[in-house]
């Protein structure tokens, strides 16, 4: 999982809850575009398949932090600043770990994937609409396998994907690193023209966009998500990530 450097700040307003399923969905006029060429539907899982008010990476952060005390012999507030230098150097932190430490990968992945997973409630509503997008359907995080196999087992929607590729797949080489992306592709024969890509970081759909994917931002109020949130490289975007899959499967339904 990435570490985040920020939590979500608050839940949903109210206002937003309020809107309904109608205002949901919104296309960026110019950009918008069509979903029946997609066979492959490609999620991150964290803040995508469960909502950011969850706050799990709140966890997974101090987690972090704990281990860089730990294995580094740093105080608290050395240790956060290395933690959040290396995040913005490298993408993760665990990749500044790697390569400057020697840190291993499967320790730390185990390590501060510890966490409670209570904040994340099962979602049928999620499972049903995912079983009626038609493709496949695959989980791409920058977390680990088990981590992603824990919350989907929450969630309950397992048997809705084919596949996970996770940051030991991309050899460390975490989203929004192209090379990552490119070996999703070859990994899952995947013709980048024919996928879409389902995300709430803003800035890991631009390489996704690049490759020819179709790309759906999950919108969220958390202050990491701000950077790069409007351009080309956002075709959809929703605040709720059921609503969107409910029309899309409407939308794909009433032209075949
Ligand atoms: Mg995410």
């Amino acid at each position: 999982m990435t570490p985040a450097d920020k939590s979500a700040k608050r839940a949903p307003s109210a206002q937003n809850l309020a809107a309904g399923a109608a205002a949901i969905v919104v296309t960026p006029p110019g950009i918008a575009r069509g979903l029946d060429h997609i066979d492959t539907w490609i999620f991150d899982l964290d803040n995508t398949l469960y909502p950011a008010r969850c706050r799990l990476f709140d966890q997974v952060d101090r987690l972090i932090g704990r281990y860089i005390e730990t294995q580094l012999g740093l105080d608290a507030v050395a240790a956060r600043a290395l933690q959040k230098r290396y995040f913005r150097e490298h993408g993760t932190t665990l990749s500044g770990l790697m390569r400057h430490h020697g840190v291993d990968p499967h320790k730390f992945l185990a390590f501060v994937h510890e966490i409670d997973l209570t904040p994340v409630e099962p979602s049928p509503s999620l499972a049903a609409g995912l079983a009626r997008l038609p493709g496949r359907r695959l989980i791409y995080t920058n977390g680990s396998v088990a981590h992603a196999e824990r919350v989907m087992e929450k969630l309950g929607v397992r048997s809705a994907f084919e596949g996970i590729f996770d940051i030991v797949a991309g050899e460390f080489r975490p989203k929004p690193e192209i090379e990552s992306y490119r070996r999703l592709i070859e990994r899952f024969r995947i013709d980048p023209k024919r996928a879409a890509l389902i995300e709430d970081l803003p800035k890991n759909l631009i390489p996704a966009a690049e490759l020819g994917m179709t790309t759906v931002l999950i919108a969220t109020d958390s202050e990491w998500a701000n950077e790069e949130a409007e351009g080309a490289h956002v075709h959809h975007r929703t605040e709720d990530l059921v609503a969107w899959i409910e029309a899309a499967v409407a939308s794909l339904a009433a032209r075949r």
